[in-house]
């Protein structure tokens, strides 16, 4: 299969997954997540593509943890809220402190760098985005290094399909790193690893299916 073929597969095995809004939505505790954003999709995901992958790969038992962290924590603990935040200053000026001296140098986007007052603002308005413009589904995956496995081959795959890509508005062309803006994906690690195989592909179809046979069928079957 090639990386547009799985793309489209990909999109469309996880349609069959609830929509979460908010961390404790989810009712399982070990799994990837896959966030989407409001007005982006593409041709293989004309109901929203899939805009951040992530895991928690150095922990087990803690996937809803890592989504608070997202959604409500600091900057410091969450690459994702370091992109966030750094495009939506962006987007409003050039010229913040927070930001300077450039593109991924500033204490807001670099990781362990302490924080400003300004900084107080920005952790607001991320985790207000992420509330108003996210939403995710997850996938519960128990087994650690699957977990990893599967986390890293999804990324690349979905970084290499040739046909999706960002919007022009995409929030994310205003982010510091050039992978971001690049592969319309809030992830930078990965994107040039190895792709899905057919066999990793049924290993995924195999656990979004007893995702969907274990928290969704059992509630609304
Ligand atoms: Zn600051
Ligand atoms: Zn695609």
């Amino acid at each position: 299969m090639t990386a547009e073929e799985l793309c489209s597969s990909l999109h469309t095995l996880l349609l069959q997954l609830p929509v979460y809004t908010s961390p404790s939505d989810v009712p399982f505790s070990n799994g990837l997540y896959f966030f989407y954003e409001t007005g982006e999709t593409s041709q293989h995901a004309p109901a929203g593509r899939i805009v951040r992958i992530g895991n928690h790969p150095r922990s087990d038992g803690t996937l809803v943890r890592r989504l608070k962290q997202h959604y409500g924590g600091r900057k410091n603990g969450s690459v994702f809220r370091r992109y966030l935040g750094g495009a939506l200053i962006r987007c409003s000026t050039t010229q913040s402190p927070c930001l300077m001296p450039g593109p991924g140098l500033g204490h807001w986007e670099r990781q362990h760098a302490n924080t400003c007052s300004a900084c107080d603002v920005i952790e607001k308005q991320v985790s207000a985005v992420l509330y108003s413009s996210f939403s995710f589904r997850c996938v519960e995956i128990s087994a650690r290094q699957v977990r990893n496995r599967l986390e890293g081959l999804l990324i690349a795959t979905l970084a290499n399909c040739g046909t999706c890509g960002p919007s022009a508005e995409w929030l994310g062309r205003n982010a510091y790193s050039t992978v971001v803006q690049t592969t319309g994906l809030w992830n930078s690690d990965f994107v040039t690893g190895p792709l899905l195989q057919e066999a990793d592909f049924k290993d995924f179809d195999f656990v979004v299916s007893e995702t969907v046979n274990k928290w969704v069928c059992t509630r609304n079957c």
